[in-house]
């Protein structure tokens, strides 16, 4: 890999932010918020790696439905609905642990996300209408659908993706309440003002372009509803430091490669642009504790006979992909990535 993920950064400190405080984070409502500066790197156009090897955006949205068209099927025939993290309250040893017990903390994810966010649960207070960004195939949004008994609209950049979502849903019978289209979260194909809930779990990190992509949640939410983005960040900067460190940037930067996540940033980043929005009641949490059993899990997933004969049926997208998981085990322990959710409502 010759060129860093990271061409241009400058600092600026962003005064006096709440952030809920991680280490002391519990899965009970009751988070507390400490009150932080923060120092991020900050970018008019959002640190990109794709950006400095001059990848237009179609190719880039090229590459992610590609990769989403080859490896979703043997990631449902071996994990399910769901393409997301678990949620964990307590360490499962290495390579330990049934799938059933990932797969409910697949779940748990969802439910812990949604209470950490307060999401209203009463009838007159929950979410009617709600919008999934990068639905996958559909998992949370029938998921939302049951739960709320909401309308949900699902996008995703894979057409295949959308057809396997589609089936899904039909069998299911909720063919009417939930349903699918192939569109891109930076030119959303909704009016204004249009859901109570926008979802975003673990898309964001695909995108090149954080602030269109903020601007564009902030859009598409109703008045007085709620924006929820689970996803993965980069480590705040210290005081001391004017970027990352480069054997951090080569790290991200062979996970940019492998996953297609083309501009890494900072939750305060997100912060930052969730105000410049206009949005009321910005939060962020780190859960990257809760979250580490997760990705050995899948690597002892894909290296089942399973997992590696559908590996290698799925091709080399598929393959790079399943190399890189290594790779995101370094980052988390190494404390450079962080598993990040930020809600905020528009007023
Ligand atoms: N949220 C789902 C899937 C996460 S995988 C789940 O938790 O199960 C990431 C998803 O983001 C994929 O469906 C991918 O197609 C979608 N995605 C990535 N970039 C996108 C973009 N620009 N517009 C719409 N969807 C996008």
């Amino acid at each position: 890999m010759t060129m860093a993920c990271f061409t241009a950064t400058f600092t600026s400190t962003i005064p006096l932010i709440a952030v809920t405080n991680s280490a002391s984070h519990k899965p009970t409502r009751q988070a507390p918020s400490i009150v932080r500066t923060l120092r991020d790197t900050k970018s008019e156009t959002d640190i990109s790696c794709y950006a400095s090897r001059a990848v237009q955006p179609s190719e880039l949205n090229n590459g992610i439905k590609n990769f989403y068209d080859s490896s979703s099927g043997i990631w449902e025939d071996i994990w399910g609905e769901h393409m997301h993290h678990g949620y964990y309250e307590s360490e499962v040893p290495l390579f330990k642990g049934s799938l059933s017990l990932h797969q409910d903390a697949q779940i748990k994810m969802i439910e812990e996300a949604l209470a950490w966010a307060r999401i209203p649960e009463d009838e007159s207070g929950r979410p009617k209408s709600v919008v999934d960004i990068g639905c996958g195939i559909g998992g949370s949004a029938r998921y939302l659908a049951r739960k709320y008994g909401a309308k949900v609209h699902g996008i995703t950049l894979s057409p295949r993706q959308v057809q396997r979502a589609t089936e899904i849903t039909a069998a299911e019978k909720f063919r009417n309440q939930v349903t699918f289209q192939v569109a891109d979260a930076l030119n959303q194909p909704f009016p204004d003002n249009e859901f109570d809930l926008v979802w975003s779990m673990e898309s964001g990190e695909h995108m090149p372009d954080k602030k269109r992509f903020v601007s564009e949640l902030a859009r598409v939410a109703g008045r007085g509803g709620q924006i929820l983005i689970v996803t993965w960040c980069h480590r705040e900067l210290l005081p001391t430091e004017t970027s990352l460190k480069q054997n951090e940037k080569e790290l991200l930067d062979k996970i940019c490669d492998a996953y297609y996540l083309p501009a890494w940033c900072s939750a305060s980043r997100y912060i930052q642009l969730a105000e410049e929005f206009g949005l009321k009641e910005i939060k962020t949490a780190d859960w990257s504790k809760f979250v580490a059993p997760f990705w050995p899990a899948v690597i002892g997933s894909a290296i089942s006979l399973k997992g590696l004969s559908g590996l290698f049926k799925s091709g080399w997208t598929t393959i790079k992909g399943a190399l890189a998981m290594a790779l995101m085990v370094q980052g988390y322990r190494q404390g450079l990535i962080k598993y990040t959710l930020i809600t905020a409502r528009k007023p």
